[in-house]
């Protein structure tokens, strides 16, 4: 079938030009794969960084990897989704199998991060080719800038259809990454402090779960005036204005000493080496943010053992989006993580690259792609 999408075929960090909508061709789902209308699709930092070269993905590449929408069909060998189904996109499609999905990490999953690196679905097709029959690659297993998508079922979260498309899109990547910092990479419980660093989609996220957590002191950190406000907002009890003075200072004596966690969501060595500086004695430094290759992070090494320190990775907010999404998805609901504030635009597909822009010139916060 014929659908419009975003291809990126190739990289110019200043102009994005590279960056284009187009009529593609999708074929129809093989075994054990879904075909999906997207309803929305959010903007990540992630796809940014595909499309200004400091993620590499193979191109040419149809973008978008957080989405929410409607099932249309099934291929074979799907007997737990049916069309009109409402579903969520995970960026790993986890195989069930390996030593990683085994222990309960399926964010490392060994074939599904293949897969992604490849370009293609988990079972190493690609569904998705140009005009003139070219292949294309898929984003993530998702590739949601598109009003179609294929995908493989392990990529799908069924929701209750009780739930809104728009801000479901939100829970495959913003939310799950940033919540599940908190609650699983850093184990934050009640009482005890936390400071984010970076306020995009994924930082404010992080605020939102360690309100939920009940933490105390929440420190939002960032330089936009306009994010560390809607911080504030959104439940954080001080504000550090990272564009005026150091800092790790402000943090530090803020809280007496750095809060126990600190979630860093810039993709910066620089920043996170701050938020390991204003994390206390003892505390743990979680990095979400997806830096380029070739930066390396210096700090004390020293510290990790004189101070106790824990430096955390936390790749899709170690989740297991099969569990998560439905358990964030019902504290949305509840009222109880109210990620709808994060949406701070609504655009046509056709204004992808506008949305790249205010991404990157720190103007939004969450845009949101509407089918
Ligand atoms: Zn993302
Ligand atoms: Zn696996």
């Amino acid at each position: 079938m014929k659908t419009t999408a975003a291809v990126l075929r190739s990289i110019d960090a200043e102009t994005h030009a590279g960056l284009q909508v187009e009529e593609v061709e999708l074929a129809l789902p093989g075994a054990g794969e879904v075909l999906v209308a997207v309803a929305y699709a959010g903007i990540c930092h992630s796809d940014l960084s595909v499309v200004n070269g400091t993620r590499m993905r193979p191109l040419p590449l149809v973008l978008g990897h957080e989405a929410s929408g409607t099932v249309l069909e099934v291929g074979d060998n799907v007997d737990d989704l049916a069309p009109g189904d409402h579903v969520v996109f995970s960026f790993v499609p986890p195989c069930g199998r390996c030593e990683w999905c085994a222990i309960g990490r399926p964010a490392l999953c060994t074939p599904g991060n293949a897969a992604n690196a490849a370009g293609t679905l988990l079972s190493g097709a690609r569904r998705l080719s140009d005009s003139a029959g070219a292949p294309l690659s898929h984003h993530n297993g998702v590739s949601a800038f598109a009003q179609h998508l294929v995908a493989s079922r392990a990529s799908l979260v069924r929701i209750d259809p009780s739930i809104p498309l728009r801000e479901a899109a939100l829970f495959g990547c913003a939310v799950i990454t940033g919540v599940g910092a908190v609650l699983n990479s850093a184990d934050v419980t009640a009482g005890s402090g936390v400071t984010v660093f970076g306020l995009g989609g994924v930082g404010l996220s992080a605020v939102l779960g360690a309100r939920a957590a009940g933490a105390y002191p929440i420190v939002a950190v960032d330089m936009v005036r306009a994010k560390l406000d809607l911080a504030r907002e959104l439940g954080a009890t001080h504000v550090v204005d990272a564009s005026s003075g150091d800092p790790v200072a402000a943090v530090r004596e803020l809280t007496g000493g750095g809060t126990p966690v600190s979630i860093e969501s810039v993709g910066s060595e620089k920043v996170l080496a701050q938020a390991y500086a204003a994390t206390h004695v003892g505390g743990t430094t979680v990095t979400v943010g997806l830096p380029h290759p070739e930066r390396h992070l210096s700090i004390p090494a020293i510290s990790l053992v004189a101070e106790e320190r824990v430096l955390r990775g936390s790749y899709m907010g170690s989740a297991v989006p099969q569990r998560d999404v439905p358990r964030y998805l019902d504290l949305y609901s509840a009222g109880r993580l109210p990620v709808d504030r994060l949406v701070t635009g609504m655009l046509g597909l056709d204004d992808v690259v506008a949305g790249m822009r205010a991404l990157e010139d720190g103007s939004a916060v969450r845009q949101l792609i509407e089918f």
